[in-house]
């Protein structure tokens, strides 16, 4: 039975950066993910904290918000067979110094904060981030 899904994908400013765009998108090629909407935007820091607003509790999250928004973002919609938990798996550990060989944030990540990548870490939440930047 095929479990087509779509999952909302990140490259973060410190990736655009450094001009891994293509590179990280050629990964995701290669793992057989379908790149289905993309947009390059940079966002307000009130955009970045509706986006991040589930942590707005942790300390860590004023800096989060003023770090999404401090440069120009790539935003994907991925489609693939189970593309929520196959996008996680390819990400890697939020800390690249955790995450497993081969894993995006190995090895393009500089530390928690700068970790190149995002991923929907659920179905439904893939939905809500989807919504939040393709509503037309
Ligand atoms: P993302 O949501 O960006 O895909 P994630 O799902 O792996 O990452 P979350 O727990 O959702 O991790 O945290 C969101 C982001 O907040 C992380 O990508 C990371 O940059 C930052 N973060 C998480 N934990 C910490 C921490 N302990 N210290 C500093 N920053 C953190
Ligand atoms: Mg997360």
């Amino acid at each position: 039975m095929s479990n087509i899904e779509q999952t909302l994908s990140i490259i973060k400013p410190d990736a655009v950066e450094r001009n891994l765009e293509n590179e990280i998108k050629e990964n995701f090629k290669r793992n057989n993910f379908k790149i289905i909407k993309e947009k390059k935007i940079q966002l307000e820091k009130s955009e970045a904290e509706k986006f991040y607003k589930v942590h707005e509790t942790k300390p860590f999250y004023n800096d989060l918000c003023t770090y999404l928004s401090s440069g120009p973002i790539v935003v994907m919609v991925l489609e693939k067979e189970a593309a929520v938990i196959e996008n996680r798996k390819l990400m890697g550990s939020t800390d690249p110094k955790e995450a497993a060989d081969g894993t995006l944030r190995k090895k393009y990540g500089i530390s928690i904060d700068k970790n190149s990548v995002h991923g929907s870490d659920s179905l439904d939440n893939a939905k809500t981030e989807i919504d939040f930047f393709f509503r037309d």
